[in-house]
């Protein structure tokens, strides 16, 4: 009996101490909505980009056993500081708004993904590198920026560009169903490698 006790008690404490370092929650931020369309070009409006790759994110994340939060599931206007005190009320979680790009510049094309923190940073990292693994675009690298969601934010946030909605080809892309699966694969995978990081303590 004592023997029995002291088995569950270890495994318990090594059960308490893998979860140590993980989140539980991810709170993902469909960009734009309602009045806002975002980046558009034609009638391929950037909010409907956005939540269609939001929701195919959920759905892998919460087939993975990842508790997930929506700031948005329609088409629907939600303010920035709207957006961050959704993502600031769940403890344990980190924070993934999604977006496609937009320049003036039709040539650029290419996936970027930014943070605003230090330790948003291998979240930014991790999640560029998936959807790069996924998709063959032009890296525009994991970078510094203070983007309002991402600079209130209590737990790491991220925000994910698609690609260009301004640039034909990748317009063409991200018009299709299977490029923005690829994306969501890619987001998804970088999450879970971040989330074996903090699970290891490489990274808090
Ligand atoms: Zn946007």
């Amino acid at each position: 009996m004592k023997a029995l006790f002291s088995a569950i008690l270890a495994f318990s404490l090594s059960l308490l101490s893998s979860l140590a370092g993980s989140f539980r929650t991810v709170v993902i931020d469909a960009g734009h909505g309602g009045r806002d369309i975002g980046g558009s070009y034609g009638k391929v409006y950037e909010k409907w980009l956005a939540l269609d790759t939001a929701m195919r994110v959920e759905k892998k994340l919460r087939a993975l056993g990842f508790r997930t939060v929506m700031t948005r599931s329609n088409d629907e206007f939600i303010s920035l500081p709207g957006r961050v005190k959704i993502g600031n009320s769940h403890p344990n979680s980190i924070f993934v708004s999604i977006h496609y790009n937009f320049t003036w510049k039709r040539d650029v094309s290419g996936l970027e993904t930014f943070y605003c923190t230090g330790h948003s940073k291998p979240l930014a990292d991790a999640v560029q590198r998936g959807m790069l693994g996924e998709v063959n675009s032009v890296n525009r690298g994991s970078k510094f920026a203070r983007y309002y969601v991402i600079r209130h934010a209590d737990h790491p946030a991220i925000l994910v560009e698609g690609g260009f909605v301004s640039n034909s080809r990748e317009r063409g892309r991200t018009k299709e169903g299977w490029y923005r699966e690829a994306i969501a694969d890619g987001i998804v995978k970088g999450i879970v490698e971040y989330n074996n990081l903090r699970r290891s303590g490489k990274v808090h």
